[in-house]
């Protein structure tokens, strides 16, 4: 049996664990807010402390990117840490990641780094306006940022900064040039030791009040998925990467940019529970513990509908064709991610049909964004 400690004990190392046990895969995570080393699924401390974890451990991977830099130079000193600690610490630095998109000759947003007012009028000057400023630490769900329109607001937007700043130290804001998309994509794929890469078909994601609501699984993909797995090999092999890799683009006119990365298993690639031949999770561990990666092909027509502050949906949706529904087991709080539901069907018109059916179960204030049609 392998063992594999998950920095983050979240959803995602919750879905580890799940995809994990078929193949023997033993996965422990660590809790980086109380510093426990518990079972993902449980919760319930399974070790004592880091160091322990460490030993006990083969691999070590991690579930989110905003982990202390203490506990990843830890891990990767032990030589057992997947992905490498640069690439964690690209995800959870938007300097280090515009840094490293740039070295691996990927098309990503003009930016600005901004530590003063003059910084960012030097910014609305040099890039233009509007312009998306961006926390460099600690941003997720659309948290960090503020949108700057005209020149006039921005002593007004200075000022929130400062604020900002002030409880934050260490940090920077970026200041990137705003994208007129016409969508957002993302693209899922893993690497492993050897360099071989599965990657899955395209994404679309719709994103409200800067969370992700819905994803489907682009089933004509052609050019665009070309582009996109160019950007994700150069980024890969920039980092020498290892595991599952999320790489988030916009789509302006069918040319790709990329917004952003996330070393990890990502929340617009829970479709492949259902919806491919092997799932995100699975692949994930088969990457990081140096097994064959498993084929990525998509084997139905799939969407991802996210649970978002919500403890319970309908008992009727789990009897609707081809309705998964994935509970976390986390406590309700508004906005929060509680859970998804994968919809399944044979074809996209069938698709269409169900999430008909379905947004007529769903409160449409938690679930703004069902319909295909
Ligand atoms: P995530 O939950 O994906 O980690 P995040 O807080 O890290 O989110 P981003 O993905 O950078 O933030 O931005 C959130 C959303 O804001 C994007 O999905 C996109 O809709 C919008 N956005 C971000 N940057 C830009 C930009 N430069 N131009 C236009 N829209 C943008
Ligand atoms: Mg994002």
């Amino acid at each position: 049996m392998k063992k594999v400690l998950v920095l983050g004990a979240g959803q995602l190392a919750r879905m580890m664990a799940l995809a994990g046990a078929p193949l023997n895969i033993d996965v422990v995570a660590y809790d980086v807010t109380s510093g426990q080393v518990v079972h993902p699924l449980t919760l319930a401390p399974v070790l004592s402390g880091l160091d322990n974890a460490i030993r006990y451990a083969d691999v070590i991977t991690a579930e989110f990117e905003h982990v202390p830099h203490d506990v990843l130079d830890a891990c990767e000193a032990s030589g057992k840490l997947k992905p490498g600690a640069a690439a964690i610490k690209a995800g959870g630095d938007r300097r280090i990641e515009k840094a490293l998109l740039d070295q691996a000759g990927v098309a990503n947003a003009r930016y600005q780094l901004i530590n003063a007012e003059t910084d960012l009028v030097a910014a609305s000057q040099h890039i233009g306006l509007p312009l998306v400023l961006k926390s460099s630490l600690g941003g997720y769900d659309g948290k960090g940022q503020w949108r700057l329109k005209t020149a006039d607001q921005i002593p007004a937007v200075w000022q929130d900064i400062a604020a900002f700043l002030a409880d934050a130290p260490a940090q920077s804001i970026v200041a990137e040039a705003f994208v007129p998309f016409q969508r957002e994509v993302s693209l899922i794929g893993a690497r492993n030791q050897a360099g071989d890469t599965a990657i899955y078909p395209l994404t679309e994601n719709v994103h409200t009040d800067g969370v992700l609501s819905r994803s489907l699984a682009l089933e004509t993909q052609g050019d665009l998925q070309q582009q996109a797995e160019g950007m994700f090999n150069a980024v890969a092999e920039t980092l020498g990467y290892v595991g599952v890799l999320a790489i988030e683009f916009f789509d302006v006119n069918g040319t790709l940019l990329v917004n952003e990365i996330a070393p990890r298993v990502h929340n617009s690639g829970h479709w492949t529970q259902q919806g491919a031949d092997t799932c995100q999770f699975e692949n994930h561990l088969r990457a990081v513990c140096d097994l064959p990666l498993g084929n990525t092909k998509a084997i139905r027509s799939t969407v991802m509908i996210n649970i978002l502050g919500e403890d319970t949906v309908p008992t009727d949706v789990l009897a609707l064709p081809g309705c998964h529904i994935h509970w976390y087991g986390k406590e309700k709080r508004a906005g929060r991610k509680m859970g998804h539901i994968n919809v399944t069907a044979a074809s996209h018109n069938e698709l269409v049909q169900t999430l008909d059916t379905l947004a007529q179960h769903l409160p449409s204030d938690s679930f703004p964004v069902v319909r295909l049609s």
